[in-house]
């Protein structure tokens, strides 16, 4: 039996996986792609740090804690701001290579960039817009060749396995034969008939299963963001937060594309700047930092104006943008292929969803609720993002939680306590499903974006709890009746996951940081500087499908 089972590798599962090598503990990584496959490696803008001497933790613990709207845990975020630039040092020691002024020289100042809610330019950047890439490389590179760490491409995690309430290790299909499919929306992994799951047994289970953008029918994130970290650790009862939190990001580039490509903050950090469908720079009416102004700020701005305007997209002005190709390529060719040529033509923007700030409750060294389950990176919550994510935040926050999970599970087993300020939600309605097909993965990401998305009202909400209550009931019978295979697998991540932000949304009439209701557009910190979890109480701990 393995020490340490981490699920997923992207920047969070494999720094948690090397660090518990590191440490002497034997690791399987267990990943539904092939090892590089993950959102880390579409980050483009950096990784937030305070490295430069102006800079301080403390400054970007203010930044951090304004971004998030009064529900940031300040000691999460202390841990984090406190933490980085050394874990991002030990990036850099284990071959990862970041942009640097001047002639580029090893011994030049890192370049450091600028992005919205930060007060000052912090984020270190990789081949200009490619810094998740060269993080994913270093990473790779670095636990591949690790004698401690057994990988295995193309398994799919279903569930938790429970023993006494202790989590001691998943059920999950191993991979059957067939082609890799990547980055499309059909899945990830090998193509091929359904492969019965088996159980694979450890001490300590990691999920570092990344976010859920594929919730909704307009994202950033790759075909693997599909929320099942999530979902697995809402069944097996574990403690998930804040999840009405998605962060929508505001420039992803307005273009049949899915996943859209993104159009980095850091192209507002140089210089760019939105403009309505008049041409007009607009952003300076709604904040003091106009185009920097926090991403939900932002996403609001633009998503108001479309409406009330009956639009489908609006500007961005990167003319101005010295040496376009060179500081970021990867936009640059995502132009190029849609025809657009940044230096001259305005490009199209609409907001897509891009980040959840909620996830599986932990503590600071990553303890989900259960023993023996450990959460960090995208699918966790920290408690560092609050309601809102400050821009560049998340590899950061894979690099040190990762790390502190394993560094803790040296010690004995134990399970984080759940805030006192919890607000706990209603355990789920399941009702009696007529007799017709699940729906398809495209069905419920079109229900989500309608009603769930970046503006949202009681009714709306209501509707997508009522069609999602019954999808959800449809995909337990068609599970229990066929078994599972991936792309039911996906459905049912989608719908649990679903149907807990659309319960969280409506539960939360406020609106604050990635939450925005229209029926109750302010923001109030008497009934609501709290958070919104759901634990499923006395699940069964049998292996299930
Ligand atoms: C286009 C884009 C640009 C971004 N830019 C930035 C940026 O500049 N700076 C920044 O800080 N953040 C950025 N982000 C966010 C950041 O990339 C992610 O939050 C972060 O990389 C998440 O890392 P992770 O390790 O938690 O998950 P991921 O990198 O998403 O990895 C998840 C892993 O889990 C595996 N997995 C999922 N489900 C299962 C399952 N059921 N069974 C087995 N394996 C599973 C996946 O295959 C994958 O390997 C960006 C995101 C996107 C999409």
């Amino acid at each position: 039996m393995t020490d340490v089972l981490v699920l997923g590798s992207g920047v969070a599962g494999l720094t948690a996986a090397r660090t518990a090598a590191d440490a002497g503990l034997s690791v399987t990584i267990l990943t539904k792609g092939e090892m590089a496959a993950s959102a880390t490696r579409y980050a483009q803008g950096g990784v937030a740090a305070a490295l430069s001497p102006g800079d301080s933790p403390a400054l970007h613990f203010s930044d951090t804690l304004s971004a998030g709207g009064g529900l940031c845990d300040p000691e999460a975020v202390r841990v984090l701001v406190g933490e980085g630039p050394d874990r991002l040092r030990e990036l850099m020691a284990l071959g990862a290579s970041f942009d640097r002024t001047g002639d580029g020289g090893a011994g030049a100042p890192l370049a450091l960039a600028r992005e919205g809610g930060h007060s000052l330019a912090r984020v270190v950047h990789a081949g200009g817009d490619a810094t998740g890439f060269e993080v994913e490389r270093a990473l790779v590179a670095a636990t591949a060749g690790h004698p401690g760490v057994t990988i295995e491409e193309g398994w799919l995690a279903l569930s938790l396995y429970t023993e006494n309430g202790h989590v001691a290790g998943v059920m999950a299909v191993p991979p059957s034969a067939g082609s890799w499919v990547d980055g499309s929306r059909a899945g990830v992994g090998p193509v091929g008939g359904a492969t019965a799951p088996v159980l694979v047994p450890a001490r300590h289970v990691v999920l570092a299963c990344g976010g859920a953008g594929q919730l909704f029918s307009v994202t950033t994130n790759p075909a693997l963001s599909t929320g099942d970290g999530v979902a697995m650790a809402l069944a097996a009862g574990a403690a998930v937060a804040d999840v009405e939190f998605m962060q929508f990001h505001p420039t992803a580039l307005h273009h049949p594309a899915m996943p859209r490509p993104l159009l980095s903050e850091a192209l507002r950090g140089e210089g760019a700047v939105l403009r309505d469908e008049q041409g007009v720079a607009f952003m300076a009416a709604d904040h003091p930092l106009a185009d920097l102004a926090p991403r939900d700020v932002v996403s609001r701005a633009i998503a108001r104006r479309l409406v009330e305007r009956g639009l489908d997209h609006l500007w961005l002005d990167a003319t101005g943008i010295d040496d376009f190709p060179h500081r970021f390529p990867t936009i640059w060719a995502h132009c190029r292929d849609a025809g657009l040529d940044p230096t001259r033509d305005w490009l199209p923007v609409a907001p897509a969803a891009h980040y959840l700030c909620g996830g599986v409750v932990t503590d600071v060294d990553g303890a989900a609720s259960l023993p023996g389950l450990w959460a960090c990176g995208e699918v966790a919550c920290t408690g560092v993002h609050g309601a809102n994510r400050l821009a560049s935040n998340s590899l950061l926050e894979g690099l040190v939680f990762g790390a502190r999970a394993a560094d803790a599970m040296v010690g004995p087993l134990r399970a984080a306590r759940l805030r006192e300020s919890d607000v706990m939600t209603w355990p789920p309605d399941v009702r009696r499903p007529p007799s017709i097909d699940p729906p398809s993965a495209d069905d419920v990401r079109g229900l989500m974006w309608r009603h769930c998305g970046l503006l949202r009202d009681g009714r709306g909400l209501d509707q997508v709890i009522a069609r999602l209550d019954a999808w959800h009931a449809l995909v337990r019978t068609a599970v229990q009746v066929r078994g599972t295979d991936r792309g039911l697998q996906r459905v049912r991540s989608i719908v649990t996951v679903g149907l807990m932000i659309a319960r969280a949304a409506l539960r939360r009439t406020e609106s604050r940081g990635g939450h925005f209701r229209t029926d109750f557009p302010d923001r109030d910190d008497i009934k609501w500087r709290k958070h919104i979890s759901d634990v499923q109480r006395n699940r069964d701990s049998r292996p299930s499908n």
